[in-house]
């Protein structure tokens, strides 16, 4: 079978290099679970992964597919904006992910916002271990404009590198706007 890629799937691949047995983890993006099934798988029986998003339905969609891969004992569920995440969850974590924009399949108008977005990007950077990862897939062009990635773009750059590795991925030969994969990475 040939590889995917996929901006999940890409994301994936190099985070779980970075999660082992036990961890903790967040999901500040749930939409339809995929990427909190994979921190769950990740994670183990052992291990606890935080899954935030604004939307009810999402969050139902996401519970529904742990039951189904029987993760739900190792996941916690919260309706709610990932710039709240410092308020509910107090350990440290190996992996923070987030994948920006709208719940697939959902109302496209109920996105991820470039104020909220980077606010819950620095908050989950408190969150993480040293030697722990966050992994962004950033989407912009047709309704999603550009202010999303720029803000965060422009915090990134910003960030003391003896404290912080970013490093940032593009599908070079893709044409419209292709998602761009981040990885920030806890140093010290
Ligand atoms: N990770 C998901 C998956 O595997 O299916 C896909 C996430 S989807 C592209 C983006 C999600 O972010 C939407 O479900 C949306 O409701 C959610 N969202 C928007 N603003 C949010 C916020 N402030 N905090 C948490 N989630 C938010």
């Amino acid at each position: 079978m040939g590889r995917s890629y996929q901006i999940t799937e890409y994301c994936h691949r190099f985070v779980k290099e970075y999660i082992t047995e036990g961890d903790c983890c967040v999901d500040a993006t749930a939409g339809n679970g995929g990427d909190t099934e994979f921190l769950c798988r990740c994670v183990g029986r052992t291990g606890k992964v935080y899954a935030f998003d604004i939307q009810k339905t999402a969050i139902e969609h996401t519970r529904m597919r742990l039951k189904e891969a029987g993760y739900i004992e190792r996941s916690v569920l919260f309706q709610a904006g990932h710039e709240q995440m410092a308020s509910y969850v107090e350990e440290e974590v190996s992996a923070v992910l987030f994948n920006f924009g709208y719940l697939p399949g959902g109302d496209h108008r109920i996105a991820t916002r470039a104020k909220t977005s980077v606010e819950g990007v620095r908050q989950g950077m408190e969150l993480l271990k040293k030697g722990g990862i966050m992994s962004l897939c950033i989407y912009s062009g047709k309704d999603t404009g550009y202010e999303e990635k720029e803000a965060l773009l422009n915090f990134l750059k910003r960030l003391d590198s003896k404290k912080w590795l970013v490093i940032l991925n593009c599908y070079y030969n893709r044409e419209n706007n292709p998602p761009l994969p981040v990885f920030v990475i806890r140093l010290k």
